[in-house]
């Protein structure tokens, strides 16, 4: 199974009372980071990124008012381009959730708010529905975002873009678009727009990641054998395709060299690497709300100064 069908089953499962449903994402690093977005209602704070199984450190979080994408353009649309070519993130997902306040609020309800915080609606763009991209339907709304975002020339063409709707009430994740199905369709369909793409990875981060092997020492960074190597057989090829065309000679056996030093400490750390516990999925419904305690009293701040 690919990283989403695991997540969906390892959720599915848990739901279901399966407390030992959970997930390795070592098995997954070359599926991973993954890049989510998702509505800014609170009542998520709770169950992300655990009803993924993933650590908070492969979880790109992105969030606007009803996890809306406008245009192929816009600026949500820029971050998320951002985060896969600069944060490195490979799959996308568009979460929704039931129970959407963006959704059920009317135009008229919205205008009325909006008045009420001093927001006058002559000021407002005469089309407020299509200008905040509000919604009827969760659904439709984040099969809609999927499209805009497979069709969106910012996106590269093989990057997975999947649609979840989360029940606020379970935990429960459900498919809405599979994005290894739609990649296929699209790649075959040969669509315009993932043509001009922006390079997936710059490979100066890449030997970033890099720096953090420790040869002498043998430290690794955690849980990345697939994303590191690839990386670096990546950086390397095309640095030396650069010094290629700079110098005008081939400058392969040393690429190749490097990259035969690389592949032998991947070996050795697959052989080592401890293989850590999976993350369980924890999709329970919301934990009932604590009151915070009362905050300290203020004091007067002293007079430091000396007379
Ligand atoms: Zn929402």
């Amino acid at each position: 199974m690919r990283l989403f069908e695991s997540i969906i089953d390892a959720n599915h499962r848990a739901v279901a009372g399966d407390a030992s449903a959970g997930l390795h994402p070592a098995e997954f690093a070359d599926a991973l980071p993954v890049v989510a977005l998702t509505c800014v209602d609170p009542r998520l704070n709770a169950y992300f990124p655990n009803a993924l199984a993933l650590p908070a450190e492969d979880f790109i979080w992105l969030r606007n008012a009803g996890n809306i994408i406008t245009s192929t353009l816009s600026s949500t649309m820029r971050s998320l381009a951002l985060s896969c070519a600069v944060k490195g993130g490979r799959e996308i997902a568009v979460i929704g959730h039931t129970d959407c306040q963006i959704c059920k609020t009317p135009t008229m309800a919205l205008l009325d708010k909006l008045k009420a915080l001093g927001v006058d609606r002559s000021r407002l763009p005469e089309n407020i529905n299509d200008f905040f991209g509000t919604f009827g339907s969760e659904r439709q709304n984040v099969i809609k975002a999927c499209d805009l975002i497979r069709n969106s020339p910012l996106i590269g063409p093989k990057i997975p873009v999947h649609g979840l709707l989360l029940d606020l009430e379970t935990g429960r994740l459900d498919w809405l678009v599979n994005g290894y199905e739609t990649i296929q369709t699209h790649l075959a369909s040969g669509l315009p727009g993932n043509v001009a793409l922006p390079k997936a990875c710059d490979p100066m981060e890449s030997l970033g990641a890099f720096k953090d092997f420790a040869l002498g020492e043998m430290k690794f960074p955690e849980m990345k054998i697939g994303e590191v190597a690839t990386r670096v057989g990546e950086a390397v090829t095309q640095e030396a395709a650069k010094l290629e065309a700079k110098i005008g000679q081939q400058i392969v056996p040393a690429a190749e060299s490097v990259q035969n030093v690389a592949g032998q400490m991947v070996q050795y750390a697959e052989q080592h690497w401890p293989k850590p516990p999976p993350i369980h999925v924890k999709p329970s419904p919301l934990p009932p709300l604590k009151k915070s305690p009362p905050p300290p009293p203020i004091r007067p701040r002293p007079d430091l100064r000396r007379h």
